[in-house]
């Protein structure tokens, strides 16, 4: 059985989880009515990633007897003006969802949950894919991004990309 403070904070995950896919349609849907529908194709497929993330907590708990509960889904809160902000503010929220996922980590290291743990080691390894990626980009967007032809490249190379679901299955 899960820890109550363990079960609630992977209950508060699914929220999070939610949210990041909210917050990537929001920058999808600024790089749309900016005309650079790769862009927003790479923030199309990571809201899919993510809602994925969000069903793996749901899954995972009611897989352990334990009960949901949906919360509210807050609206986006990144404001963005320039081609960059997407970005930077992607990174700021990964960073920010790996220290949640690592607080979870820490409360079933405390409680002696090791199932949860060795769920939990999936998403620690993402957390760092996930970061990579965003540093990626904005230094591909510093170094490319500030021509015209550099920005059309690379959103020719952003449009390639496709969904897969993903590697952990509960
Ligand atoms: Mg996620």
């Amino acid at each position: 059985m899960l820890s109550k403070k363990v079960a609630k904070l992977l209950n508060a995950q699914i929220t999070k989880e939610f949210y990041s896919a909210y917050l990537y349609l929001h920058f999808a849907n600024f790089y749309v009515e900016r005309g650079l529908n790769g862009f927003a194709n790479w923030y199309q497929v990571q809201a899919q990633e993510e809602r994925d993330h969000a069903m793996l907590f749901l899954q995972y708990l009611q897989n352990n007897d334990a009960s949901v509960t949906l919360e509210a889904v807050d609206k986006p809160a990144a404001e963005l003006k320039d081609n960059k902000d997407p970005l930077k503010a992607a990174l700021a929220h990964e960073q920010y969802v790996t220290e949640s996922i690592h607080a979870i980590y820490e409360a079933a290291a405390v409680a002696k949950d090791y199932r949860t743990m060795q769920f939990l080691d999936w998403f620690v390894k993402e957390q760092g894919e996930e970061e990579a990626n965003a540093s990626d980009l904005i230094k591909k967007m510093d170094l490319f991004g500030t021509d015209a032809k550099g920005l059309y490249m690379l959103d020719q190379e952003l449009g390639g990309r496709t969904y897969a679901a993903p590697s952990l299955t509960l």
